[in-house]
């Protein structure tokens, strides 16, 4: 049997619909930023259940544009997670501001809060929570640090759209929400995309000119900016797709209460998600011991299992220039060592899942009552 990580092709239900929306845009030339992407941001706004959103090329584009939106730049100091994906911090680096990690929590495998409310909050200047793997940070915390050292927030919500914190979206949460097109995320376009959710209306104006080179009105230069906006053709894709993210990710939930009853008494961990969370289990984490030799053993039995991610962001060459030291963020190093990302994906068959949790369960020595 084999076990997949994605069906791209059962996300479409009305193929011939969205093909004839396609060929008429390839058709009538309205390629960057058209009509189709004006809805989309539109629909997506209110999906977040915020003001406003602007597409970008990208979850890093968006991340870089709040970054510089929120005049975050050289002098400034943002704090992340030391586990995230790479774009996290590349995005806060590249627009030259330092880089400050803090580790993450051993359960929610999400930012350490502790850790954060140990840090120096008058010479910080934003907080990066990452809602990682789909499930929101706890936002009650940092919300109340960020209010009382007057912090920007920026969510990287690229993994968690539709995830929802004591019933509010992730990306509605913080300044701005920083969300992920990309083929893997739970919301994918048919390529690169990404866009800004905006809390406060009127820094979209501001957003939406650093997304096109700077222009306030054509040919009309105010700074310079950066050229990243969404593809109509994207649009097209995400509205037909957006329509269904809600129920994709409740049988993301199902998938996964159903690994966790299955895998249960296996000397594994699972990722935390207490009542006030509503997780969109991006990737499904298992935390084990004998990581690599569990993956070596899925993967020979068909089972696309991948690990996210193995070197955290303190330890990667990239950032060396930041001077972080082996050692410094333990849970995150351990979970880089530990975590073990099982297939999850909406539409998933109970006899894959059945099929993942046996070969686990052999792994161990144990099987099934
Ligand atoms: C995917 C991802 C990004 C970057 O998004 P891209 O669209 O690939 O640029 C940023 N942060 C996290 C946590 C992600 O998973």
């Amino acid at each position: 049997m084999k076990v997949g990580r994605y069906d791209y092709e059962g996300q479409i239900d009305d193929w011939p619909t969205l093909l004839a929306a396609i060929e008429r845009v390839l058709r009538g030339g309205d390629y960057v930023l058209g009509e189709d992407v004006a809805s989309f941001e539109r629909e997506l706004a209110q999906f977040l259940e915020v003001p406003h959103t602007l597409g970008t090329n990208s979850g890093t584009d968006a991340l870089i544009l709040a970054h510089r939106t929120a005049g975050l730049g050289k002098g400034a100091r943002v704090v992340t997670q030391a586990n995230t994906f790479h774009a996290t911090a590349a995005a806060i680096h590249l627009v030259g501001a330092e880089l400050v990690l803090v580790d993450a929590d051993p359960h929610s495998f999400t930012m350490d809060v502790e850790a954060l409310q140990a840090l120096d909050g008058n010479k910080l200047d934003a907080i990066v929570p990452v809602h990682l793997y789909g499930r929101p940070c706890d936002m009650d915390a940092i919300t109340a640090f960020a209010e009382s050292h007057s912090l920007c927030v920026i969510e990287d919500a690229a993994q968690a759209i539709g995830a929802r914190y004591r019933g509010r979206r992730a990306g509605s949460l913080g300044d701005f929400g920083c969300i992920s097109f990309h083929p893997s995320k739970n919301l994918a376009a048919a390529g690169d995309g990404g866009a800004i959710s905006f809390r406060n209306g009127t820094k979209v104006a501001h957003a939406n000119a650093l997304r096109s080179l700077g222009q306030v009105a054509q040919n009309d230069h105010q700074f310079v900016g950066y050229n990243s906006k969404l593809d109509t053709i994207q649009a097209l894709v995400l509205r037909v797709k957006l329509k269904q993210l809600d129920s994709w990710n409740a049988d993301r939930r199902r998938i996964a209460s159903a690994y966790t009853e299955r895998l249960a008494g296996l000397p594994m961990r699972f990722q935390s998600a207490p009542e006030h969370i509503e997780h969109v289990y991006h990737l499904f984490q298992i935390r084990v011991e004998r990581r690599d030799e569990l993956h070596r053993t899925l993967q020979a039995a068909g089972i696309d299992a991948v690990v996210r991610y193995p070197v955290p962001i303190h330890l990667q060459p990239a950032f060396a220039d930041c001077n972080f030291r082996p050692g410094q963020f333990p849970v995150s190093e351990a979970l880089s060592r530990e975590l073990l990302a099982l297939p999850i994906r909406p539409g998933m068959p109970d006899d894959e899942i059945d099929f993942v949790a046996d070969q686990c369960r052999t792994f161990f020595g144990t099987t099934a009552d």
